[in-house]
């Protein structure tokens, strides 16, 4: 007799505090008064299977579920404040050091040099104030607003900024820095 599906079954396996529906293909099936007997694919198959069919889905790009964002590192001497690790920091969120440098600029009306690795500000700011920039950084122009990863790119076509997530495929309109 051909194995047919005949849907799921929920088969508790108590022994190892184990519950789950499982597909079934059932070989033979025999009722009467007191049991049904059912010869299934045995659990451990069934896991050999799901284990298979986990690693035939597309691969799930990206850093892992929990986004850490850098931390800039911030020093002052004098009236001007710098980021040592700056590139550092672009790097990680896989964004040009420039794009990074110009939205910070802006958002602290002050003017700023990139060069070699750091960044260096006019004027004096704390790690306080870097910190909250970054964080709006990384929401607008880092994460993907569907699924939340931060594997993005920034494309422009035409005059218009998209987000494109590599995650999930999702394109969201951007704006420029
Ligand atoms: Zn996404």
């Amino acid at each position: 007799m051909k194995d047919r599906v005949l849907g799921t079954v929920l088969l508790s396996f108590k022994t190892i505090a184990y519950e789950r529906y499982v597909p079934v293909y059932v070989k033979d099936l025999t009722v009467d008064a007191y049991s049904i007997s059912l010869s299934c694919v045995p659990l451990k198959s069934y896991e050999e299977l799901l284990k298979r069919a986990k690693s035939q889905l597309p691969e799930e790009k990206g850093s892992g579920e929990r986004f850490e964002i850098p931390q800039m590192r911030a020093f002052r001497i004098g009236v001007r404040t710098i980021i040592n690790n700056f590139k550092e920091v672009a790097v990680a969120l896989n964004r040009e050091p420039r794009h990074l440098l110009k939205y910070l600029t802006n958002e602290m009306a002050t003017a700023a040099s990139f060069e070699g690795t750091r960044a260096t500000f006019q004027g004096k700011f704390d790690q306080n104030t870097f910190e909250r920039l970054l964080n709006k950084y990384v929401d607008q122009f880092i994460v993907c607003p569907v699924c939340k990863r931060p594997d993005t790119r920034i494309i422009k076509e035409k005059r218009l900024f998209f987000l494109v997530c590599e995650a999930c495929g999702a394109r969201s309109s951007s704006k420029p820095v």
